[in-house]
């Protein structure tokens, strides 16, 4: 069983990576942003607690992001393995995916970083803004308050999985294509 976390500042690339390598890898692609905007969506009480913290460009509060993944994890028994995609943000939802896992007999088998400088960043995610409808894409205030979250609390992720040894960079500047090809080669050499 793989299961990756693809790890990176907003606008790194995430979703659309994980996207490509959930088909090639046959992984179930879990996205806590995209859950998220779906209870927002629906108007569910969980949606209307996230709106809150996400229309500022903060992160929502742990225990409530963890409780959802862990749902979406168990409901989902037939996975071949996962991919998480912007979680986890904080070494505590870190050190509960952890604990989550083992408890399944399950680990995390490597986290993929894509980098990518800040101006190239906020770039994309303004030009995301104009057509994605996201409130946190369309300003600049909300966009550097998200990369202030990230800062402060998800770069300690790094750390955190590189005395795991499981930390990879990857290059995410390029064509889409020349970063899946990326990925696709680190995870082919991890396996
Ligand atoms: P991006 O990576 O572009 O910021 P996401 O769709 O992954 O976009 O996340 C959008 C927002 O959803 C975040 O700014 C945050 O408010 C919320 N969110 C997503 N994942 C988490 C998480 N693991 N912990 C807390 N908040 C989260």
């Amino acid at each position: 069983m793989i299961n990756i976390v693809i790890f990176g500042k907003p606008g790194a690339g995430k979703g659309t990576q994980a996207a490509f390598l959930k088909s090639k890898y046959q992984l179930f692609h879990i996205s806590t942003g995209d859950l998220f905007r779906h209870h927002i969506y629906n108007k569910t009480a969980l949606g209307i607690l996230a709106r809150s913290y996400m229309d500022k460009g903060d992160l929502v509060p742990d225990q409530v992001t963890i409780d959802m993944l862990k749902d979406t994890v168990e409901n989902h028994p037939e996975a071949k393995g996962f991919i998480f995609d912007g979680f986890p943000r904080t070494t505590k939802q870190a050190e509960a995916l952890d604990n989550f896992l083992s408890g399944r007999s399950m680990t995390i088998s490597a986290t993929l970083a894509l980098e990518a400088n800040d101006d190239i960043l906020v770039k994309r995610l303004i030009k995301r803004g104009k057509t994605s409808g996201r409130l946190d894409d369309q300003d600049e205030d909300k966009i550097r308050n998200r990369f202030e979250e990230y800062k402060n609390k998800t770069a300690p992720l790094r750390d955190f999985y590189t005395a795991q040894g499981k930390f990879h960079s990857v290059d995410g500047v390029g064509s889409i294509d020349e970063i899946t090809q990326r990925l696709t080669e680190l995870i082919d050499s991890l396996y």
